[in-house]
């Protein structure tokens, strides 16, 4: 096995950055361009926004997820709202109170989900317990497409939650970390899983696409979007050579090789999936509809892989948790499924 391979499925943020991402970072390093934003490849890049989802959505560009969800929300909320995420929604689990901290102090109130995704009835439960002075109110909707367990949300699904959020007075906001990939998985309009469904705001993600630290913010409601470039010069979230990050999504975008790269990440965590659902002892705890598989096997079996090299750990549920990216190489998922079968004694497959 090439130790190169060894070390793909911690995350879909130990891959590199994708070979269209670093030609347009190549690309658009030549030259002078006005600065944080005003240059022409950023309005481009825009432009290519409104045109991938089809309506005339107000579109940022910050670092990271967890600053992009945080002043999202922050922007959807004042300080004595709460957000309605499910339990375990990465907003509440693993952005170390980022979203609490620039709404000054929204709360984060958990509903129960079911292979990560929302149950709907909880809306309706969440925003109508309480009603009091004492109780911040519900204010906004956040979802995770696809989820923190690999499932995704259909359009039908978004448009129950989005209708009932909206008549409870809520707004919507979707963490897309990983949305080109649910996107993807679905096949369906970027505009059918986003704002025709109901979705306000989207955390759109671009880093564990295969680019290098960027997510946009897209207001699908303009008004909603008002003052929002403050927010994130504040947060110390406006780049400077904003030309860098813009590039990557202009190319990304146009050339369609966002599609491309999520559709690998995909394919490999089906293969993985269904390679290692074949072997005694192991099985998924979740379906597999993105790049995530969630697999629970024989203690021996796990610790005889993680002492070979590979890289994986244990996640929500105490299932171990295996990403697939752009850059997962088909050898690494046989040459894992190999050692497995090696270390169960099995024959090869
Ligand atoms: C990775 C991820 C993010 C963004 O995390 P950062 O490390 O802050 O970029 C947000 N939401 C989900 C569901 C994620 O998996």
């Amino acid at each position: 096995m090439n130790p190169d391979h060894q070390y793909a499925f911690a995350s879909d943020n130990t891959a590199g950055i994708c070979p269209e991402a670093w030609a347009a970072l190549q690309a658009a390093n030549s030259g002078f361009l006005p600065s944080y934003g005003s240059d022409a490849i950023t309005q481009r890049a825009c432009e290519a926004f409104r045109n991938f989802f089809q309506t005339p959505c107000e579109v940022f560009f910050v670092f990271n997820g967890t600053a992009a969800n945080a002043l999202a929300l922050a922007s959807l909320c004042q300080s004595y709202h709460s957000v309605i995420c499910a339990d375990s929604a990465h907003v509440e689990t693993d952005e170390c109170g980022a979203p609490e901290f620039f709404s000054n102090g929204s709360k984060l109130i958990l509903a129960r989900a079911e292979h990560g995704r929302m149950l709907p009835s909880e809306l309706r439960r969440l925003s109508t317990q309480r009603r009091d002075l004492h109780f911040p109110p519900p204010r906004v909707v956040s979802l995770s497409q696809s989820t923190e367990l690999g499932t995704v949300y259909h359009p039908q699904a978004l448009v129950e939650i989005c209708d009932q959020a909206h008549e409870l007075g809520m707004k919507v906001h979707m963490d897309g970390a990983r949305f080109f990939n649910a996107l993807a998985a679905l096949n369906v309009e970027p505009a059918e899983m986003t704002w025709r469904a109901g979705v306000d705001v989207l955390c759109c993600g671009g880093t564990k696409l295969g680019m290098a630290v960027t997510e946009a913010v897209v207001f699908f409601d303009p008004q909603l979007a008002r003052e929002f470039e403050y927010r994130c010069k504040q947060a110390g979230q406006l780049c400077s050579k904003m030309r860098f990050i813009s590039a990557q999504w202009l190319s990304l975008l146009e050339d369609g090789s966002w599609r491309r790269h999520a559709t690998h990440g995909n394919a490999m965590a089906k293969l993985l999936a269904s390679g290692l659902a074949s072997l005694p002892g192991v099985s998924l705890s979740q379906t597999v509809e993105a790049n995530a598989v969630f697999v629970q096997w024989p203690e021996g079996l796990k610790q005889g892989l993680l002492s070979r090299g590979w890289r994986f750990y244990d996640f929500i549920g105490g299932a171990s948790r295996m990403m697939c990216s752009w850059a997962t190489p088909e050898a690494a998922v046989h040459g894992l499924l190999a050692d497995a079968r090696e270390l169960l004694a099995l024959s090869p497959a």
